[in-house]
């Protein structure tokens, strides 16, 4: 409990930098584990963490090729919620959703989760319908979903001046009040922290170039750092999916994008709502205040494949518009920073976990932009998945050959409010 208290913050202030300890140790690769984990994001962490604390493996690595924390985990817009249209995806995002509340105390690290309520503005009465339906389906499959019509709105976000004159005016919005935000750095400290005192090893620049097969079968993994036995290896690199799974020989239905977002400078608490607004043809923007004051917020793709984590400006000034245009007080505040993540978009917008041909290789990608909410409800699952073996009933349908199959979760094409973030 020392992490919380007041008198600790002062201790450790008092003894300064010198005397803190990291948060996990700095490992160099063993010849041998019994699993691999590629990828030190927030969902290779979190296989790592669950497959020591609830599967009993211990002689486990996560392999990061650069640092913690340095891909989209870290990137992220923060936003998490389970407002989902496919009973697939809102069970999954429901079970994530209610792991967020007690993971702080699971992992004994101050998440800052916050419920605040994540609100999506419909801009025409199709998207007040589409927002209906979205919401009827969630409310049949028991999570919670309110239909706002435009004083409502007013009522609940504050900040927003729901009759100001604006190119696309808000005719109401869908409201999922236990949605909110997380602190996407602390997620990944948490789960290093806790899965290296679990005796996981996290093994920092140490980049994976290929897998070791033995008569056909998978016996490890090529790395940066040499080679390294493993039994099973977990695949949960994000945007470097698509990569790695073609110098495996393996092709996937995948296409690497940008997403950007950017955060103004801090002023005092005036937004403290999540707030998603769409416009009819195209172009959203959404926004959250952090906690240090900075509006966070994110809008489209840059449209293109590309692995650069580097996007186009373009793109972050029509953001900014859509922002401005939302929230006009806005308007006189400085752009602190913006920066790019690279998301590994699948057709239908839903996840790929599954173990790859019958082999000792399993997959966990696919997030599009949403796969920072997922965190902890993929952590678990992949871990079960390559602990045991076979998927649990939660992620059977996330499975690869669907794609073959025409067994589709088409949540981006299910009208025009996508589930995004
Ligand atoms: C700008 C932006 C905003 C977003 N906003 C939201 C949001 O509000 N809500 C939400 O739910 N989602 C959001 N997302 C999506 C979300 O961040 C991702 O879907 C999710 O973080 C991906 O999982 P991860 O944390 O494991 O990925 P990452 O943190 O990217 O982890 C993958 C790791 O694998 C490593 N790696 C890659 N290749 C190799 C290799 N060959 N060997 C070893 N390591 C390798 C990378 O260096 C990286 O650290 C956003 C994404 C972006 C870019």
């Amino acid at each position: 409990m020392g992490a919380y208290s007041a008198f600790g913050l002062l201790r450790e202030a008092i003894r300064g930098p010198r005397a803190w300890q990291p948060l996990w140790e700095r490992r160099a690769p063993e010849a041998a584990y019994d699993v691999v984990i590629v990828g030190g994001g927030g969902h290779g962490l979190a296989t790592a963490y669950h497959l020591a604390r609830h599967f009993g493996l211990r002689r486990v690595a996560v392999l990061e090729r650069t640092l913690i924390g340095y891909g989209n985990v870290g990137r992220n817009t923060t936003i998490v919620r389970s407002n989902y249209l496919l009973p697939e995806n809102q069970h999954f995002y429901e079970d994530a959703l209610r792991r967020w509340r007690s993971l702080g105390r699971e992992l004994n690290y101050n998440i800052m989760f916050s419920p605040r309520g994540v609100l999506d503005l419909a801009t025409s009465d199709d998207q007040l319908a589409a927002c209906a339906r979205r919401g009827n389906a969630m409310r049949l499959a028991g999570i919670d979903a309110e239909l706002l019509d435009r004083a409502a709105v007013g009522r609940f976000a504050r900040a927003l001046d729901c009759g100001a004159v604006r190119q696309f005016p808000i005719h109401g919005g869908l409201l999922q009040r236990r949605g909110g935000t997380v602190r996407h750095d602390a997620v990944a400290w948490g789960y290093a922290r806790a899965a290296a005192r679990l005796g996981v090893h996290i093994i920092e620049q140490c980049e994976v170039l290929g897998v070791v097969r033995v008569a056909g079968r998978i016996a490890g993994v090529e790395t940066s750092r040499g080679t390294i036995a493993a039994e099973r290896v977990g695949i949960a690199v994000a945007g470097g999916t698509a990569e790695l799974a073609r110098r495996l020989g393996i092709a996937l239905p995948l296409e690497t994008h940008l997403l950007q977002a950017g955060v103004t400078e801090p002023v005092k608490p005036m937004l403290d709502r999540v707030l998603i607004y769409m416009f009819p043809h195209g172009g959203e923007v959404y926004v959250s205040q952090s906690d240090r004051g900075g509006l966070v917020f994110g809008g489209m793709l840059d449209g293109y494949p590309s692995m650069t984590q580097r996007g186009e400006i373009t793109r972050v000034r029509d953001v900014a518009a859509a922002l401005t245009s939302l929230l006009p007080q806005v308007k006189q505040l400085r752009l602190l920073r913006h920066w790019a993540g690279m998301n590994d978009m699948t057709m239908d917008g839903s996840p790929i976990i599954d173990r790859i041909g019958g082999d000792e290789l399993y997959l966990n990608g696919g997030w599009c932009y949403g796969g920072f909410k997922a965190t902890p409800a993929s952590g678990y699952a992949f871990a079960e998945l390559i602990a045991r073996g076979r998927a649990s009933e939660l992620i059977r349908a996330f499975r690869l050959s669907r794609f073959a199959s025409g067994h589709l979760l088409d949540e981006s094409g299910a009208g025009p409010f996508p589930s995004r973030q």
